[in-house]
């Protein structure tokens, strides 16, 4: 028998199939609303310009090299990292309460944390809940680990509103000291957000039930265009003497994508927890990467750590969320021109780089099908694919698919 005989095929990935099929469409009309990347207003891919600086500057030093990083990363990332997280006069991070080590991307520090998690927990048969819907490899992610995985409500289907009385009830009737699994801000899939005051209730909730909080952080800045409201969660629960983990990415908010660039940050209860937290946290790196990416930390890093470059990054930001905000608008306004059945203000309520449009399982595989227009079979669509050239169509096929 062969070795490899008994491996079952594994499901396909959605979002990646989805691409598959898009780039292979040789229609001209074709609209991929797939994946979660950035494009300007001529549907293409966008080197920041301060990511163009950032490099041209590395390169131009002598010094450069591709030697391998420490085992925690690079600091001038890690540090301005946590800075942007934190806020600047973070009593955390004064009290050196904080640790931050590199990894590969979001992704990557999801893994950390819950590789970390699994061996570390508290209880140690605590279970993690995630939003229904999240991300598609929360559960992924969090199941390879070993993590037994559950949901709490999040989305309310019907006004594609925050379902915030479900979410508290779930993690109420949770077990006690369970992992919750939030997103900091730009829910993926759904755009929605609690409000403030919803937050303020979460976090409530969590402390009652003694719940560990483990933030996935990968659109701040994008969300609202400015980085500190988009902390606000984060900053909340650290503000509530939360002991908590968060996964930080560069992809969308410096367009590093492939670059790979991101940290894990852990907030402990006192600087006397630091040393054995970090310790495990760089040996769990050290088995699973040695070492983090190279590249993208020095490009960003140079962008946190120069005051120039930082308000350069922060008007960069500001264009992509802008640009977006308008599409939403754009797309809303012309829906409703159209008539089209249904109400369509979730669209601009919801917010970062998706919509969770409500379209049904037939008309998403219609509006594909017919129209060539591509989108997740939740009805999610990355409303930065939206431009100027394409809005009045996919509004149009929208409308025929809906009558
Ligand atoms: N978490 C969430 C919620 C995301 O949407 C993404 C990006 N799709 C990630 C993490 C990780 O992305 P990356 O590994 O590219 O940083």
């Amino acid at each position: 028998l062969a070795y490899f005989a008994n491996i079952p095929q594994a499901p396909p990935d959605g979002i990646l199939k989805l691409s598959v099929m898009s780039k292979a469409d040789p229609s001209p009309e074709k609209v991929d609303l797939g994946v979660g990347a950035y494009r300007d207003d001529a549907g293409s891919p966008w080197v920041l310009p301060v990511v163009n600086k950032a490099q041209k500057r590395l390169e131009a030093d002598p010094a450069f090299n591709h030697e391998y990083l420490a085992i925690g990363g690079l600091p001038a990332l890690t540090g301005g990292a946590q800075s942007l997280m934190f806020g600047a006069d973070s009593p955390a991070v004064d009290e050196r309460r904080v640790y931050s080590i590199q990894t590969i991307s979001g992704t990557g520090a999801n893994m950390l944390a819950a590789v970390f998690l699994k061996q570390f927990g508290q209880p140690q048969d605590a279970a993690v809940y995630i939003s229904k819907p999240t991300w598609g490899n929360h559960r992924s992610i969090f199941q390879t680990a070993g993590h037994e995985v559950r949901e709490y409500r999040y989305c309310n289907y019907d006004t594609l509103g925050l379902d915030i009385d479900g979410m508290l009830a779930d993690l109420r009737a949770a077990p006690k000291g369970q992992i919750v699994v939030l997103h900091a801000c730009a829910h993926n899939p759904t755009g929605i957000d609690p409000t403030a005051a919803q937050w303020q209730q979460i976090a409530d909730v969590m402390a009652e039930r003694s719940h560990f909080p483990f933030f996935d952080c990968a659109y701040q800045g994008f969300a609202t265009g400015d980085v500190d409201r988009d902390a606000y969660a984060v900053r909340l629960f650290v503000s509530r003497g939360f002991e908590l983990l968060v996964a930080q990415s560069f992809a969308k908010n410096m367009g590093l994508y492939g670059e790979r660039t991101g940290c894990l940050h852990a907030v402990t209860q006192s600087a006397d927890l630091v040393p054995a937290v970090s310790s495990q946290l760089n040996r769990l790196s050290r088995a699973t990467i040695s070492t983090a990416s190279a590249y993208g930390a020095k490009v960003a890093g140079v962008v946190l750590q120069d005051p120039a470059l930082y308000a350069e990054w922060l008007d960069n930001m500001a264009e992509m969320s802008s640009r977006i905000k308008t599409m939403r608008d754009l797309l809303r306004d012309k829906l409703v021109a159209l008539g089209t059945p249904g109400s369509w203000d979730h669209v601009t309520r919801q917010i970062g780089m998706f919509s969770f449009t409500g379209l049904s399982k037939p008309q998403v595989a219609a509006l594909k099908e017919q129209y060539h227009l591509y989108m997740t079979e939740d009805g999610r669509i990355s409303v930065a694919g939206l431009n100027s050239g394409n809005i009045d169509y996919v509004a149009r096929s929208i409308d025929a698919v809906v009558r």
